[in-house]
């Protein structure tokens, strides 16, 4: 239990050796062998130069650009790089592009439904996004009252245009399209939805918040990756993570705008108060300048030719993970492998045991629950660092596979039984927790009876259940 505000202060290098300690119960962010969460770049000394730009900035309040000019000066460069990196700015069809520095994919996208919500003169706004477009796009319907029309994939995962055609109405102020998607990693076809949201006169999203900074770099390699930026006609705005591919410490993604028309709903303005008048361009309002500081420090310090050898380095775990998957009987890929490696099981192949014993073997994937006619998967994101260990990956798959076999897969316990959404209470949560053996706080564990579990779950179900967990996992350590 930490005592956050004891009688006494402690003195500082013990409150960092806590620290340190409390860290040592977390999956690991650095090794290769984490795949989600976390982007390493395994580069020497970046991590150290990001804290350092942090530290120089972290006192600086984004509220105000004319007080500090110095992260106005930040916040545009980093506009300025995104821009460039995705077919906009002077030389090129897109030459007005702007954006902003939003805190992550989730406030891009949320800013990019309410400026295309605000823009629209309907009262019953909605937006069109295939089945594998990010959750946030759910978040932000929900927060923005706005209707979420979801367009279910083709069988090759891709948005299905023909069937968004038919699902744009006069009320829809904004298409969505992922480059690439989160769940599988593949990339939506851009310039035909563009197109046929130019035609029908509404806003086009391209969510690149994953892929987009480094895809560019993929496509000078040789990778075959169709144009998703603002060279495409129709697309009215892109999203960028600074904090995934370009390696930027947490809190960092830009969300760039054809044009400074397209952007001005995006704002909120305020004068009706006796304080200062606030104009916000992203939802908060104070906000430091240290991520901003240091992902401009990670960007400058790697360059074009920096990020041009973690592509290379990041294409080839990609090639060697693929492979590992094509050659283990019992599981195959899922998906086209770009950045991610999707793998599905065979029948006997349990997939939730499998990300188990994957974990027990120190390879730490993101195992996803079946989703309509998509069966349960294994995804791996998969950055620069993964070079140095992907060689690892194939003995340990394979092992990891005939444990998986040899277990079988779980029993389900029959806990859920008629369960709904409504019944769920704190005390029904608590109890499922002690059934379960899941302890709040413990370390991350077995997770496969938990996972079959929720995987048999309808998504109502699922989220109260999940809800309700970690509603019992946050409560104050008095
Ligand atoms: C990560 C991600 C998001 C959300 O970004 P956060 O930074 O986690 O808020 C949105 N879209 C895609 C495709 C992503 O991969």
């Amino acid at each position: 239990m930490i005592d956050a505000l004891p009688a006494r202060g402690v003195p500082a290098e013990q409150v960092l050796a806590e620290l340190r300690r409390l860290r040592e119960s977390d999956l690991p962010t650095h090794g290769g062998r984490l795949f989600a969460y976390v982007y390493d770049s395994d580069v020497a000394g970046l991590d150290e130069l990001a804290l350092r730009a942090y530290d120089i900035s972290a006192h600086v309040n984004g509220l105000d650009p004319t007080a500090f000019p110095s992260l106005l000066a930040m916040e545009n460069a980093l506009v300025a790089a995104a821009g460039s990196r995705l077919g906009g700015g002077p030389g090129t069809t897109a030459p007005a592009v702007v954006g902003s520095v939003t805190s992550g994919g989730t406030e891009s996208l949320l800013l990019a439904v309410k400026a295309a919500r605000d823009a629209a003169t309907t009262r019953s706004p909605r937006i069109v996004v295939p089945s594998t477009a990010h959750a946030a796009f759910a978040k932000a319907a929900h927060y923005l009252r706005v209707e979420l029309d979801v367009v279910p994939v083709g069988a090759d995962l891709r948005a299905d245009v023909a069937a968004t055609a038919d699902r744009i109405g006069p009320d829809t102020v904004l298409v969505v399209g992922s480059a690439p998607s989160y769940a599988h990693g593949v990339i939506d076809p851009i310039s035909e939805l563009a197109a046929l949201a130019q035609e029908r006169g509404v806003r086009f999203h391209v969510d690149g918040c994953f892929g987009g900074w480094v895809m560019p770099y993929l496509r000078d390699l040789g990778a075959d990756i169709p144009p998703f930026g603002f060279e495409v006609p129709g697309v009215t705005s892109i999203s960028v993570d600074l904090h995934k591919y370009a390696y930027a410490p947490k809190g960092v993604s830009v969300l760039l705008h054809r044009d400074a028309e397209l952007r001005l709903p995006q704002y909120f303005a305020y004068a009706g108060w006796p304080g200062y008048t606030m104009i916000n361009p992203v939802v908060s309002s104070t906000r430091s300048g240290g991520p901003i500081a240091a992902a401009l420090a990670t960007l400058r310090h790697l360059g074009g030719d920096g990020y041009r050898a973690l592509a290379t380095k990041t294409q080839e775990a990609v090639e060697i993970l693929a492979s590992a998957v094509t050659e283990t009987p019992g599981v195959r890929l899922y998906a086209p492998p770009v950045i991610v490696v999707c793998l599905a099981t065979d029948p006997d192949v349990d997939p939730f045991v499998l990300a188990d014993e994957l974990a027990a073997l120190g390879w730490h994937t993101q195992p996803q629950m079946a989703y309509g006619q998509l069966p349960p998967t294994i995804h791996l994101t998969v950055t620069a660092a993964v070079r140095a260990t992907a060689t690892d990956f194939a003995a340990d798959l394979a092992a990891a596979v005939t444990a998986t076999r040899k277990r079988g897969p779980i029993p389900l316990p029959p806990l859920l039984g008629d369960l709904t959404p409504e019944m769920i209470t704190p005390d029904l949560i608590g109890g499922l927790a002690l059934q379960l053996g899941l302890e709040p706080g413990a370390p991350p564990g077995p997770m496969a009876a938990v996972n079959s579990l929720l995987n048999v779950a309808p998504p109502a179900l699922r989220e109260a259940l999940l809800t309700g967990f970690l509603s019992l996992l946050q409560r104050p350590s008095w």
